[in-house]
């Protein structure tokens, strides 16, 4: 399947590296970022370590001096959380797990990762993608337009950032990774640290998988032969004599070791076990009305998002999960939203859509039920898809898409496969529900 837009061949080994597509101006990255950190930081446990501090921070810095990674203000925090681990916001702010530093075997593997992440932040990975997918009311919403005192889980879930199919800031698509590892690249080397030690560390965790690993890879998604396109890369720099290190890299790895074990585990364990809300299938609805459509939910339910918004998520308590990397899952709800499609036709529009959401998780599958419906007297498609759910366990995906004058209009019903049984009436009810405003 297509999933790029016509035009975005692959790059060579040594083409230059610039930010793509994006509505976004890079003053609104670093404000979005800037915002977005505050939350996440009230929300991990940063590590009470000024020598760890002051080392990832040094070391961090010392990469994003390079021209390439722009004029941002970078900012490097160690998050006392055992996974490997590290995510990058908009406009400079990279969050490291202990985790990763453990997991590193020299300063060079840390270096990459932390190269990788400025990279992301560098080329504009994240309000990319989200431009992509037509989101502009992102930085509004983030700048505190809308806000009011919600969490960040209520944020993020307002903008259906949550949902497994749809978190578009915490997962790159594959070539996003194939730049961020290119720039990764020559940031490093001009840092003095060998670039194949990033690529090789990645592969190594994509070796191990299991438990601890996927963390990282479910947010930066292999783009296949990591250490080989390093390689090419590097073959078009010039040749350079790279450092082992300092001696300061053992030394924190030791202080790692000595952590208190994070506050967050209990937590995370909790979260991990956190039981999918169950009882009777919903018997009362309740409208919800925006300036597009009015649509009935099920009575308890939570709204995220005003009438205004482009993106309503709609979930029960406990439908929302925070994932270890301070990112939010809908593991259980409804979210709705509109896609800007290349095509004017419903079932290629669909398509589109489904692509798009399979990029952005590769757990995702289609299985072999589409069928048409009527959908406030517009056509509809509704796609069965099947994932992986955030309580464990696989998840069904219901996508109704409606062709509608601005644009695709798409729900997404989100449950644990075990208990969609009983909640597809609901899912239908809310179907039927559903009427159009005239644009
Ligand atoms: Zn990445």
């Amino acid at each position: 399947m297509a999933l790029l837009a016509p035009g975005c061949a692959p790059r060579q080994p040594g083409d230059p590296l610039t930010p793509g597509y994006n509505v976004y101006s890079p003053e609104q990255d670093v404000q979005l970022g800037r915002e977005a950190a505050a939350e996440i930081r009230k929300q991990v446990e940063v590590v009470q370590n000024e020598r760890l501090q002051n080392y990832i921070s040094a070391l961090g810095k010392k990469l994003a001096s390079h021209p390439a990674a722009g004029e941002y203000p970078y900012e490097f925090t160690v998050i006392n959380d055992g996974s490997i681990n590290a995510f990058a916001l908009p406009g400079g702010p990279v969050f490291a797990h202990s985790g990763l530093i453990e997991a590193a075997d020299n300063e060079a593997q840390l270096a990459g990762v932390l190269a990788h992440e400025i990279s992301h932040v560098a080329l504009r990975h994240a309000t990319s993608q989200a431009s992509k997918a037509n989101m502009i009311q992102l930085p509004a919403v983030l700048a505190g337009a809308a806000i009011g005192d919600q969490s960040v889980l209520a944020q993020l879930g307002q903008l259906g950032l949550g949902l497994g199919v749809n978190s578009l800031l915490l997962r790159y698509s594959r070539s996003a990774e194939n730049e961020a590892d290119a720039l990764g690249a020559r940031i490093m080397a001009e840092a003095g640290y060998d670039p194949v030690e990033m690529a090789r560390f990645f592969e190594k965790l994509e070796a191990e998988g299991g438990s601890r690993a996927p963390t990282f890879l479910s947010s930066h998604p292999s783009p296949g032969n990591r250490v080989k396109n390093v390689q090419a890369e590097l073959a078009a720099l010039p040749a350079k004599q790279y450092n082992a290190g300092t001696a300061a890299f053992p030394q924190m790895k030791q202080i790692v070791a000595q952590l208190p074990p994070p506050r967050s585990s209990q937590q995370q364990a909790a979260n991990a076990n956190q039981p999918a809300p169950s009882g009777a299938p919903p018997a009362a609805f309740e409208p919800l009305q925006t300036d597009r459509y009015a649509i009935a939910y099920p009575r308890g339910w939570r709204t995220y998002g005003d009438r205004r918004s482009a993106a309503v998520t709609i979930a029960p308590q406990q439908g929302l999960v925070r994932s270890a990397s301070g990112g939010v899952a809908i593991g259980y709800g409804v979210v709705l939203s509109y896609y800007q499609p290349q095509s004017r036709n419903l079932a290629s529009a669909t398509n589109e859509l489904i692509g798009q959401l399979q990029s952005l998780d590769r757990n995702l599958r289609v299985a072999d039920r589409q069928r048409r419906v009527r959908v406030g007297g517009s056509e509809g498609i509704v796609t069965y898809l099947s994932g992986t759910s955030p309580y464990g366990g696989d998840e069904t995906d219901v996508v109704l898409t409606v062709a509608r004058p601005e644009g695709l209009f798409y729900m997404v019903f989100v449950a644990p496969s075990r208990d969609f049984s009983r909640l597809e009436g609901a899912f239908q009810k809310m179907l039927d529900s559903i009427q159009f405003r005239r644009a």
